[in-house]
């Protein structure tokens, strides 16, 4: 049997690639839009963006918001004498501008012989490839991707199950708005279920198949908390979920832990340290081993004993 600890901890500069030990570090917790001030200090600004530290060299990302320059920034200090070739895999949910606009910001692809894998949603008839690329282009953006120095590779994928180095992944269609992926990654005896765009349905309680499908069981489940009720009962067909339907799909799904992802932006400090309390003293909060809000610089450790329950 294999048991979960999970810590919780600042990041610091220069962790990263302990081998032996999964890490989950969120560089960005924000759903929609950016916003910066001093309300937003301890959940932070940027848009979707978690980094997997598997212990391998390149690194597992989730989506690319905004969170993923501060990624970049973290990868590849602007004062290292040298930056090697960064290789990295990142796992795109869905083209919404929150979880792709920080796609042209990462400074590796700054470096020749850099190569970032993208594996994003299959867009029906368009190609995923062409989809991305008519995004990144003038007059959007004042250069395309491939004349970037390094190389940027975009894979479409659906609903399959594939391997990433040491790291097994789940794609699955989930209702949002428009093609979009849940993820599921198992590494190193870890699992993580990401979920962060996600419309609740209006009974409140059924869960989708392809969710309940990717959560079964997990550690870690990073899942759609943008709205109170109050709020879904007004924007309940934006593609969102509550935090209470996001504790409601870890106790049924089994979860041991979930975090609370993809904050509104209308949503300041103190609004989501009370959302947070507020979801940890629910009912079906009770079998979880904890219920946290994603903080930015946040780091999950995964620490796997086997041998333990
Ligand atoms: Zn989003
Ligand atoms: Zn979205």
């Amino acid at each position: 049997m294999i048991s979960s600890v999970l810590i919780v901890q600042r990041y610091q500069r220069g962790e990263m690639g302990n081998v032996g030990l999964v890490k989950v570090t969120f560089f960005g917790t924000r759903g929609s839009c950016p916003c910066a001030g001093d309300a937003y200090k301890t959940f932070g600004g940027n848009t979707s963006c978690v980094a997997i530290d598997t212990g391998e060299e390149a690194p597992l990302i989730l989506d690319a918001g905004t969170g993923l320059r501060a990624l970049g920034a973290f990868l590849r200090p602007k004062n290292s004498k040298k930056n090697p070739p960064l290789h990295a895999r990142l796992l795109l949910t869905h083209l919404h501008y929150d979880h792709l606009l920080g796609l042209p910001f990462f400074s590796p692809l700054e470096d020749p012989g850099s190569l970032v894998e993208v594996y994003g949603p299959q867009q029906g008839d368009a190609e995923f490839a062409a989809v991305i690329d008519s995004a990144v282009t003038p007059p959007f953006f004042p250069v395309q991707m491939k004349e970037f120095r390094g190389e940027v590779r975009l894979i479409g994928v659906g609903d399959e199950t594939f391997q990433l180095g040491s790291a097994t992944v789940s794609a699955r269609w989930i209702p949002h708005s428009g093609p979009t992926l849940g993820f599921r990654v198992d590494v190193g005896g870890a699992s993580l279920a990401y979920v962060p765009d996600h419309q609740a349905p209006s009974d409140g309680h059924s869960i989708d198949d392809a969710v309940l499908e990717l959560c079964a069981d997990v550690d870690v489940l990073i899942h759609d908390a943008q709205y109170d009720n109050d709020e879904f009962s007004d924007k309940s067909d934006w593609g969102h979920s509550t935090t209470a339907y996001a504790v409601h799909v870890a106790a049924q799904s089994r979860a041991k832990s979930l975090v609370l992802f993809h904050h509104d932006p209308s949503h300041d400090d103190a609004y989501l340290l009370n959302l947070e309390s507020e979801a940890a003293s629910l009912e079906e909060a009770a079998g979880l081993e904890s219920v946290i809000a994603a903080r930015e610089g946040m780091t999950l450790h995964l620490d796997h004993q086997p041998g333990t329950l």
